[in-house]
């Protein structure tokens, strides 16, 4: 196992939905190598995908502006982009405002998600789980992890 092999679950309540917990399996011998800041920034990123950044809980998220679950297609937009096709693109209303500000560009159709295998196998491959790294290079949920990665205003936009 590699040491970005880690891996989340979440638990439900029958009433809303929700996540109410989860687990996080590290590799503990390759996480015990990392810095600090980088294992810092590893749990936070799994703790981000255990709050609902994933391609299953994305499907539980609320549309708050109408009380309901957000549909597919007010999830995601699929297009081709630099020769890769079926590309995921997250489009929340909030991801796109804050995507649009820092990017100053306001026809972005939603933010890229990775469209490379998640390790092997293409597992999360183009899911509602990771940003797409050419874009949100440093973001802290990117599929790879470096040294010096933040938290967007995209990122947090996710549940809001
Ligand atoms: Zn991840």
């Amino acid at each position: 196992m590699t040491t970005g092999k880690s891996y989340t679950c979440h638990i439900e309540n029958s009433a809303k939905s929700n996540p109410l917990g989860g687990v996080i399996k590290l590799n503990s011998a390759k996480f015990v190598a990392l810095d600090k800041y980088r294992r810092w920034t590893y749990v936070l990123h799994e703790v981000i995908h255990l709050l609902g950044f994933s391609e299953v809980l994305s499907q539980k998220w609320e549309y708050l502006a109408y009380n309901r679950k957000y549909t597919a297609a007010e999830l995601t937009v699929t297009a081709s982009v630099r020769g890769v096709t079926s590309k995921r693109f997250l489009k929340t209303p909030k991801v796109l405002e804050k995507a649009r500000s820092a990017f100053n560009n306001p026809n972005l159709i939603g933010v890229e998600l990775e469209e490379q295998g998640y390790y092997y196998n293409n597992i999360n491959a183009n899911n509602v789980s990771h940003w797409d790294a050419r874009v949100m290079f440093n973001d802290i949920m990117v599929i790879r992890s470096i040294s010096e990665m933040i938290i967007s205003t995209v990122t947090l936009a996710i549940r809001r």
